[in-house]
């Protein structure tokens, strides 16, 4: 057992375990139009790895083997792997609920304009990276311009009934613009809610917080000013034993570009893929091995359960 494992509430085993595949996130590739400071996938234009469509094809029939409530697609930025479309027309056909975390700005990008049409015709879900209602909280965490990208973008979604009564879900999420935990997830909803439609007159569905995980551009950026173990002993300070029994892992899994299995996005960027006897490719998979695997777990999952807890759909406990 590693210090991690040390601090759950011990419930029979050893160790964290998974109680079956409600949500299987499939992250499509790590290239994206930004190079934002707190990305622990550390996802950039540069990077080239994109899921084709042989790894498509067997996403696709664990798909049909597991009938996951959600499927959740992810990147670097999803709207840029050119199978796109393809894929999730493939999944929708097949009665299966999509959600797409966009980072917005990727909807405006030159060729990708009818892109968001599509989406809506195909009645999929949209998770935007907001990480503030501020300017220059956007601008120093995204890079320049993100800000007001994003405010064109929302305007757009808006227009087209994401994130509007009765519209289709377009969810914002905030991460902290430091090494702090993220405030009370309802007041800053509340918060973001009044702004945005005071500043913009524009929508959204939820505000769903996540906290920064001491991993990737983020964690190389606390290294740098010495800040990295101050961070980690807040996480670690921060335990709330609430928040085990609703960690994401427990009910997702998470596939790689290439068809690698991980527990989480967050091992996915750690390249820890499933262990414990479960398989770690797709090539391999067997629901049997992994409804009730036991997790992978590392000293960056104090990231999920400091405070309220963090997870991709927002806070835990
Ligand atoms: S945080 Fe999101 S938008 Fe920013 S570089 Fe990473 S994948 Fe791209
Ligand atoms: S980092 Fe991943 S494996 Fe660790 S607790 Fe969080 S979701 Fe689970």
């Amino acid at each position: 057992m590693n210090e991690f494992e040390r601090r759950i509430p011990k419930k029979g085993k050893d160790g964290l375990f998974a109680r079956g595949v409600d949500i299987i996130q499939v992250n499509i590739g790590l290239k994206c139009n930004q190079v934002c400071d707190h990305c622990h996938l550390d996802a950039s234009p540069d990077r080239r790895e994109v899921m084709g469509r042989e790894i498509m094809e067997r996403v696709l029939e664990i798909m049909d083997e597991v009938r996951p409530q959600m499927v959740d697609l992810t990147g670097g930025a999803p709207e840029l792997n050119p199978d796109l479309k393809w894929f999730l027309s493939s999944l929708t056909e097949n009665g299966l609920r999509v959600q797409i975390r966009t980072n917005l700005t990727a909807l405006l990008e030159p060729g990708l304009e009818d892109l968001p049409g599509f989406f809506r015709d195909h009645r999929v879900d949209l998770v935007a990276s907001m990480p503030c209602y501020l300017e220059e909280n956007v601008r120093n965490q995204r890079g320049p311009h993100v800000y007001e990208r994003s405010i064109e973008a929302i305007r757009m979604l808006n227009g087209l009934g994401y994130g509007t009564a009765n519209g289709l879900k377009l969810d914002l999420v905030y991460n902290p613009g430091g090494a702090f935990l993220p405030g009370d997830q309802d007041a800053l909803e509340e918060a973001y809610r009044k702004e945005l439609r005071q500043r913009f007159g524009i929508q959204f569905t939820n505000l769903l917080t996540i906290t920064n995980m001491p991993i990737g551009r983020f964690q190389e950026g606390l290294r740098k000013k010495h800040k990295d173990k101050k961070y980690l002993a807040l996480l670690k300070d921060s335990f709330n034993p609430g928040t085990v029994d609703g960690l994401m892992c427990r009910r997702q899994i998470s596939i790689g570009w290439n068809g690698d299995m991980y527990d989480c996005d967050f091992n996915l960027a750690l390249d820890m893929t499933m262990d414990h006897g479960a398989p770690d490719h797709v090539s391999r998979f067997d629901i049997g091995s992994v409804a009730g695997r036991r997790i992978v777990t590392g000293i960056h999952c104090f990231g999920c359960t400091a405070g309220r807890g963090s997870s991709c759909g927002g806070a835990l406990a």
